[in-house]
């Protein structure tokens, strides 16, 4: 089934990640009888296929155990190395400990633990981007708390201290063998950056690291690093940098899946950058389930299937075939230099319990926060401390063993064929109102290994479908077998809605009247499941230009009582002066609840309650007005009688 190319040119893997001379190593030859590895034409040679490696010391020290494919114990990097990764990422934190010196985990990294990582992985022909947070902990789009050690400096003293912090970090680094091919300026930068939200303060500190890393060594690529492709605002926080002379090479982005946006935004919206800016991009995080299994006793931050978009099924073939799109989507950019997998090894530490495992974690570090970190971050860290939260998205199974996915790396650019079997189904969803019965789908389809889908007919568990209730608001899930894969239908049972093609699924949407305000084409009802609450249809708005409208029903005959009355409603870039509300029309009075947005599917619930109504009609409606950009979708509109 082997092509036999992918023997051949699996022998001589080029290591990518910098500027600097590519070493040639000799390899054996990755073979997969099971994994469908689509092939990416022309992926160049210095393509930095990355992984992220940051929990690794304090995994170690927790107990973990890796595994080659041999079933042999074996240094996790080398086994990266054999499967075609050629560059490691490991993340710096300032001082991630407290004052009696205990760590607040998440790997206690530091530019020590960069160091010994960086010097092993050099052994392995790997190089190293040193992922600054500039921080003492986690900093992403909600944290960027400045190092405790720097608190209540000014911005030019901090610029100064991040400059020399920054050359002698990477000092440490280096001389402990480390080959570093890419320093990141930050993490996650979108909001802020060391404790500083102004752009002029943030772009001073982008800067000042840019120098520290010129300084150092101008054959490191210096890379800066955003989130949440799906706001559309790439060309924007270039703007920002390019408007105050921030020195940098690689605009860098995190890409996970189910939050993000679909591949052909994250496509369009670094090659805008690339374009206009003149740089390099990359995607310095992603990551996809191989199951929804949780592995260690501690939340895991994608596992609930429904919640998300699901463009993979979560199966070993499905975190393969997301390496291999979103490898293909960079690689397709002319500018794009590279891919890094988040945490390729974050497995649960040994145990039974948490119990069990709640003292290693809290000793090495090795879950994703400590108890200790209460003091640094209060809310989060200190509520919610524990294991790894993606033990079910690493490279590595539960055991140490690894995933025949981690094999995808050395395959994309031969791909690798095989068997064309039924991997996953999709889960199906019924909706129904309180009272009224119900149909289970005969049908649902199958994912194959190659990614193609045909319906397959589905025996669903007859005790489950008895145990399911439309007596009340609830939602039961249903279990079945269907081309030997388990199937999953999920019942939702909603209250009597009043309002005509609510969700606009249906494809009469007379009943809703879009009435422009200001001129032009104001709001349209979009096909587009990513952007829908449910189903696939939602009320959608965008212009270039400020819009204004509004979209109503009105409902008649009603019976006398009280209604609650709701929308669903997700957008962004909408502006400080937006109104946007849902209103109520009854017997002549008015009632509005506004509506603020915060982002791409970050639903938003608008609720009326006991509106009277005794003439029996009833207006329910929406209104937009907002500044030219802002965008949005409305879905899932609810007129429930009030008990
Ligand atoms: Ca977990």
């Amino acid at each position: 089934m082997k092509r036999i190319g992918a023997i051949i040119l699996a022998l001589l893997v080029l290591t990518g990640c910098g500027k600097g001379g590519t070493a040639v190593q000799e390899k054996k030859a990755v073979t997969s009888d099971t994994l469908y590895v689509e092939k990416i034409e022309n992926l160049r040679d210095d393509f930095i296929l990355g992984a992220d490696v940051s929990s690794l010391l304090a995994e170690e020290q927790s107990g973990v155990k890796y595994y080659g494919f041999d079933g042999q114990e074996q240094d996790m990097l080398k086994t990266l190395a054999e499967n075609g990764v050629n560059c490691v990422r490991v993340r710096v934190w300032v001082d991630p400990f407290d004052r009696e010196g205990r760590g607040y985990g998440g790997g206690n990294c530091t530019a020590e633990t960069a160091g010994k990582i960086g010097a092993r992985a050099a052994r392995y022909g790997m190089k190293l981007l040193v992922d600054f947070h500039y921080s003492d902990f986690w900093a992403d789009p909600a944290k960027q708390q400045v190092p405790k050690a720097w608190a209540g400096l000014s911005i030019g003293d901090k610029a100064e201290k991040l400059r020399e912090y920054t050359v002698s970090s990477l000092k440490t680094i280096r001389d402990a063998g480390a080959d570093i091919g890419m320093v990141q300026i930050g993490n996650e930068t979108n909001n802020g950056l060391c404790g500083e939200t102004a752009v002029p303060k943030m772009c001073a500190l982008y800067q000042a690291g840019a120098e520290a890393v010129r300084a150092f060594d101008p054959n490191i690529l210096i890379a800066v690093h955003f989130t949440n492709p799906e706001a559309g605002n790439y060309s924007k926080l270039a703007y920002m940098l390019a408007g105050n002379q921030v020195d940098y090479d690689v605009f860098s982005t995190s890409y996970y899946p189910y939050w993000h946006g679909t591949l052909d935004n994250l496509k369009e919206q670094l090659s805008t950058v690339a374009e206009k800016y003149g740089k390099k991009v990359m995607v310095a995080e992603t990551q996809w389930a191989y199951t929804a299994a949780d592995g260690d006793d501690s939340p895991n931050s994608i596992g609930e299937e429904l919640k998300y978009e699901k463009p993979y099924p979560f199966t070993v073939q499905g975190q393969s075939r997301e390496i291999r799109d979103v490898v293909a989507a960079v690689s397709s950019l002319g500018a794009g230099v590279g891919v890094f997998y988040w945490e390729a090894g974050w497995i649960p530490v040994p145990g039974a319990s948490w119990a069990d495992r709640s003292p290693l974690w809290e000793e090495h570090g090795s879950g994703w926060a400590s108890s200790y970190a209460a003091e640094y971050d209060p809310d989060d860290a200190g509520k919610y401390y524990g294991g790894s939260a993606c033990d079910n998205q690493a490279l590595f199974g539960f055991d140490g063993k690894p995933l025949e996915s981690l094999k995808t790396f050395a395959l994309l650019r031969t791909g690798n064929d095989a068997p064309k079997l039924a991997d996953a189904l999709d889960s199906a969803v019924v909706t129904v109102r309180v009272g009224e019965g119900f149909a289970l789908p005969e049908a649902v389809p199958a994912i194959f290994t190659d990614g193609s889908r045909a319906e397959t007919s589905v025996v669903w568990d007859e005790a489950d479908v008895k145990a399911v209730s439309t007596a009340a608001v609830a939602q039961f899930v249903i279990h079945g077998v269907g081309d030997g894969q388990p199937a999953l239908c999920y019942v939702n049972v909603v209250e009597a809605n009043y309002l005509e093609n609510y969700s606009f699924e249906d494809k009469d949407l007379s009943m809703w009247t879009i009435t422009p305000i200001a001129p032009g084409a104001q709001a349209d009802f979009q096909v587009k499941a990513t952007d829908a609450h449910s189903g696939e249809v939602s009320l959608h708005f965008w212009d270039g230009a400020a819009v204004e409208w509004k979209c109503e029903q009105t409902v008649t005959d009603l019976p006398a009582g009280t209604w609650r009355v709701s929308v669903q409603g997700q957008g962004g870039d909408t502006g400080d002066d937006a109104d946007i509300h849902l209103y109520v029309i009854s017997d002549g009075q008015t009632y509005t609840a506004p509506m603020t947005f915060h982002g791409w599917v970050n639903w938003q619930e608008a609720v009326l309650e006991h509106i009277p109504c005794t003439s029996g009609t009833l207006t329910v409606g929406v209104y937009v007005r907002c500044q030219g950009g802002g965008w949005g979708t409305f879905d899932d509109f609810l007129l429930n009688p009030e008990k």
